[in-house]
């Protein structure tokens, strides 16, 4: 087949899953309907939204009735208390997976571990998982640990996109600098899943298409990995498509990022078929 899609490509669960929720409230909402940020990092889905009535906000705001849609990546608890308080009513899409960090920072405070977080300070997820433990700290290095206090007991807690080997890397200095250390290994695998079928692609085609927003971290990171190995373009939708990419009898490959829905892999794969002077069946139906 000329066009094949990468075996795990597209939404990850916890994206899926908010934009259902976003679509019920739609259907049930009584009054005006807003993300807390964009729901994901994906422009043509959010302004699909917005033509839709969904406004998306930096904070809670001052109008009761609103339903406040909170985003996969998840807040912190004094964000829902503050929409509560407003007299909003809150829709929680908050990944399942980034729950379970939360509650694992939770539970290490309570169990009086000093709390490290592996993540980026300032990601929203990272964020959200130091508010459930104040005092914790975030670091993305061995030599951020610096500042921890000698011999104290660790909860180690990963934001859900980390990799492993960044985590056991972290995990290592921590026993070397003599802290007892109790890890949660709150890691997805969403993200290494889709990189992993995107890597193994581009080395069997001719060229990759990836398909998601260019604010979209882990889709970008797709195209770079697999630059590696083909010539590869980054597009948003198919109104991107250069034809001269395309040639006869080339093999191309697709993939696309964690918040990338399925109707875009579709409308993608569709033209590019066309471009190949295809018909019949398209091999959108296979990704998960
Ligand atoms: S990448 Fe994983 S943790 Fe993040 S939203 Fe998707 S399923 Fe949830």
């Amino acid at each position: 087949m000329p066009l094949e899609v990468a075996e795990k490509a597209g939404a990850c669960f916890g994206v899926e899953r908010a934009l259902a929720l976003v679509e019920r409230t739609l259907d049930e909402a009584t009054g005006p309907v807003a993300t807390l940020g964009p729901l994901i990092h994906n422009p043509s889905v959010v302004d699909e939204l917005a033509s839709r009535g969904v406004r998306a906000v930096d904070e809670p705001p001052h109008a009761p009735g609103t339903t406040l849609v909170i985003r996969s990546h998840g807040v912190a608890p004094e964000v829902v208390e503050l929409a509560r308080e407003r007299g909003l009513r809150v829709v929680d899409a908050t990944c399942p997976y980034v729950k379970q960090a939360q509650r694992a920072a939770r539970e290490h405070l309570l169990a009086g571990r000093q709390v490290v977080v592996l993540g980026e300070a300032g990601h929203p997820e990272v964020d959200g998982i130091l508010a459930n433990a104040p005092g914790a700290i975030a670091v993305t290095k061995p030599e951020d640990l610096g500042g921890l206090q000698r011999g104290v007991s660790v909860g180690l807690v990963s934001q859900t996109t980390q990799t492993t080997e960044r985590f056991a890397r972290i995990e290592r200095a921590l026993r070397e600098q003599g802290h007892e250390v109790v890890a949660s290994r709150t890691i997805c695998a969403a993200t290494r899943q889709r990189q992993e079928a995107a890597v193994e692609l581009s080395k069997r085609v001719d060229e990759m298409i990836i398909i998601g927003g260019r604010n979209s971290a882990n889709t970008t990171r797709l195209a770079k990995l697999c630059a590696k190995h083909c010539p590869t373009h980054h597009v948003e939708g198919p109104k991107e498509l250069d034809p001269r990419w395309f040639k006869a009898g080339m093999k191309t490959g697709v993939s696309a990022g964690a918040s990338t829905p399925r109707a875009q892999i579709e409308a993608v794969c569709r033209a590019i078929e066309k471009l190949l002077g295809e018909g019949g069946e398209g091999p959108w139906q296979s990704p998960s």
